[in-house]
């Protein structure tokens, strides 16, 4: 039963440390609020893992069905993971373009404004904490700090996973339910890496430290 695994364990001890800096924080980001629910979020195979045990029979149904339509359709497919990202930053290399349009259309696990799975969304999308609407504004507005917590929680949850895969939502359930591991390198997704070096610049690194001290106490 994956609710026993361990990894699934940390990541929900993750989920909750995260969810409680977002609950001590006004931020506009609420569940029907959805302009930044497109084709391109992206997740680790754990969190897919962890999305697919929590649904039921008749909404794995629906969601295949969606699957099927929204995979014949442009969407981003990253080039890097998050660590693989930092390792690159680290170096001082400049990393690869990557193509990304929310003209695209919406995630396929949106129904009538709602996300289906808002209770186990992936980290992806827990981390749009915006403190305004983007309906008003036309983007999310995130301040620097809370995007340096972003990173490290990702490049944390990519880690914990580090025997599995990063990409698109709809590449990765597709495959999840497909059997990932049986072999061969599955279609647009991309191995996780192990956590190297943090991306928290020098100006973060004293206020993040009660953040990386409640992670580190997460046993993973
Ligand atoms: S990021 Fe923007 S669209 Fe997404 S939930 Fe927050 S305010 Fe709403
Ligand atoms: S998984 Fe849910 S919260 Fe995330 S983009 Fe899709 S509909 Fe939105």
């Amino acid at each position: 039963m994956i609710f026993s695994d361990p990894r699934i364990h940390a990541l929900d001890q993750l989920y909750a440390v995260y969810d409680r800096l977002t609950d001590a924080r006004e931020v506009a980001c609420k569940k029907f609020c959805a302009v930044c629910c497109t084709c391109n979020v992206t997740l680790t195979s754990l969190e897919a893992h962890r999305i697919i045990a929590a649904l039921d029979d008749n909404a794995k149904q629906t969601i295949r069905e969606k699957l099927k339509n929204q995979l014949e359709r442009p969407r981003f497919i990253p080039k890097l993971t998050i660590n693989q990202l930092a390792d690159i930053c680290v170096k001082g290399e400049d990393p690869p373009d990557e193509d990304m349009d929310p003209a695209w259309g919406a995630c396929p696990l949106l129904d009538d404004n709602a996300c289906t799975i808002y209770d186990d969304r992936p980290f992806g999308c827990r981390c749009m904490t915006s403190v305004q609407k983007c309906s008003d504004t036309g983007a999310a507005d995130i301040d620097e700090f809370t995007l340096t917590i972003n990173h490290v929680f990702l490049q944390t949850i990519e880690h914990i996973d580090i025997n599995g895969y990063f990409g698109n939502l709809s590449d990765m359930l597709a495959e999840v339910w497909t059997g990932i591991n049986a072999g061969s390198n599955p279609l647009h997704l991309i191995r996780n890496a192990p956590l190297s070096a943090l991306l928290v610049p020098p100006e973060h690194r004293e206020k993040i430290q009660p953040i990386l001290t409640a992670i580190r106490a997460i046993r993973m």
